[in-house]
């Protein structure tokens, strides 16, 4: 089943970043079909593998150029629909309107 030795949990956690990053083969002493065949049988560190890639995932699209700006964006409208909620009672109120415009 293996083509090495087995490894355990630690050294996939301490190598991790390099695996899903397509570098298992530059970890000392190992190679991808160990981590493979590690994660076959150990859910909790298949678990971590696909955790660290969605993340890794994530964090590329997140530091796209046009990502920034949407935050900022989300955030300002997020600000405005409060401030507006609260401050509900005086734009329901006519009165209000006429005296301010
Ligand atoms: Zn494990």
């Amino acid at each position: 089943m293996s083509a090495g030795r087995a490894i355990a949990c630690a050294e996939i956690a301490e190598w991790l970043d390099a695996y899903v990053d397509g570098e298992a083969e530059s970890c000392p002493g190992l190679s991808e079909q160990q981590f493979v065949d590690h994660l076959v049988v150990c859910r909790d560190c298949l678990e971590q593998v696909l955790l660290v890639r969605r993340l890794k995932r994530l964090m590329a699209t997140r530091v796209a150029p046009q990502e920034a700006p949407w935050h900022f964006r989300q955030s300002v409208v997020t600000q405005v629909v409060q401030t507006a909620l609260s401050d509900q009672t005086l734009w329901q109120s006519e009165s209000v309107w006429i005296e301010r415009s």
